[in-house]
């Protein structure tokens, strides 16, 4: 791994239109704290850069404090995954298509490519829908080792012949690092499952690639432990890392699984990178997926990777939760329209910050 010093950090940023004396004030107690506080005036507010000593201001719930409006943690070892109040989140870009950056990105398509002519008859459907990517998978990490594993390399030319007829970018599943040179080859973009999110040597290969990566949650990681993930894949080189909610495993719950939509906010305020939800394996039901992909929309997922059969009762893997094309056909306006009403109400982080070296003056 690439070697970088450590480097601790908070951001305060400040309700627009704060006074005068209540920024001082603010200041002044982040400094009783031990804090080295720099003044940073943005375009039409004010935030507080702090550095040092910012273990005792860790421990504090300051974005509870009257005129602060949102802390960003800086740096740590969250280094190339961290927000950076000075940048506006460029957003990944696979092929045509750029994922995060103010963008709704729905990626759809079957659990597992079957056979040519049913691939190519969802991704024509679900293009003609509005889906930006088509998913597929050609190796599958299934639960069974006597479970369908998918077609493979079969699966790989099929990928590529929907690509040519149907015009949609490819993303498919990578399960082996022996694997990244060949399905980088053919895809537009390497999905790492749930199961793979711990895998160190597959995320350090890809890191070594500049091939965009789609990271999924591993079902029983903390949100530290799935943005330094991205560490791995970030910190070899390749920035094109975009993350994926799909759900964490808890006993008592419906199928197993609970889709965590309280880390979208949690993960867009901690990282730059763009993060998708996943409703179908964040449900394993159809009939909840639609429900779910809402939801993404209305918390801030910059997109969704959803399942769609022609048939899912015939589906060879993951039936259950696929939607069918006419369900799916359905849902994409009502995401569209989601965030439409989302942006008329000017929702998301501040990004017009920037760093001005006269913001000492408070
Ligand atoms: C999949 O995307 O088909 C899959 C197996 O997902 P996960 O890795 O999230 O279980
Ligand atoms: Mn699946």
């Amino acid at each position: 791994m690439q070697s970088r010093d450590v480097e601790t950090g908070l951001v305060v940023i400040l309700c627009p239109g704060l006074a005068g004396p209540l920024r001082r004030k603010i200041k002044d107690r982040l400094e009783s704290f031990g804090g080295e506080v720099t003044a940073v005036e943005g375009t039409g507010r004010f935030y507080l850069e702090v550095r040092g000593e910012v273990a005792a201001i860790q421990s504090l719930v300051v974005e509870s404090w009257p005129g602060v409006e949102k802390v960003v943690s800086l740096g740590g070892e969250f280094l190339h995954t961290a927000a950076d109040p000075d940048r506006v989140p460029e957003g990944v870009n696979v092929g045509s298509v750029c994922i995060g950056a103010g963008t709704f990105s729905i990626i759809a398509g079957p659990c597992a490519v079957e056979d040519e002519q049913r691939a190519v008859r969802i991704a024509s459907s679900v293009a003609a829908d509005g889906a930006d990517l088509f998913r597929g998978g050609a190796y599958k990490p299934r639960t069974s080792p006597y479970a369908f594993q998918g077609l493979g390399d079969a699966a790989l030319q099929i990928l590529q012949k929907v690509r040519a007829e149907c015009g949609l970018g490819i993303v498919t599943e990578v399960l082996d690092p022996r694997d990244v040179e060949n399905i980088a080859g053919i895809a537009d973009m390497l999905q790492v499952g749930s199961r793979n999110m711990h895998n160190y040597s597959l995320l350090k290969e890809l890191g070594q690639t500049s091939i965009p990566i789609l990271l999924k949650r591993g079902f029983a990681s903390s949100i530290d432990e799935f943005l330094m993930a991205a560490e791995y894949i970030l910190s070899g080189g390749n920035s094109n890392v975009v993350l994926c909610e799909r759900g964490i495993r808890c006993s008592t719950a419906t199928n197993n699984v609970v889709l965590d939509l309280g880390s979208i906010p949690e993960l867009k305020k901690r990282t730059h990178l763009p993060v998708l939800v996943d409703p179908s394996h964040g449900s394993g039901d159809s009939y909840r997926v639609p429900a779910l992909a809402r939801a993404a929309a209305t918390v801030g997922a910059d997109g969704i990777l959803v399942e769609v059969h022609e048939k899912p009762e015939e589906a060879l893997s993951d039936g259950a939760q696929a939607l069918t094309l006419d369900q799916f056909g359905e849902l994409v306006p009502q995401l569209r329209e989601i965030r439409e009403l989302l942006e008329g109400h000017g929702s998301g982080v501040p990004d017009d910050l920037v760093s001005t070296p006269g913001g000492e003056d408070l």
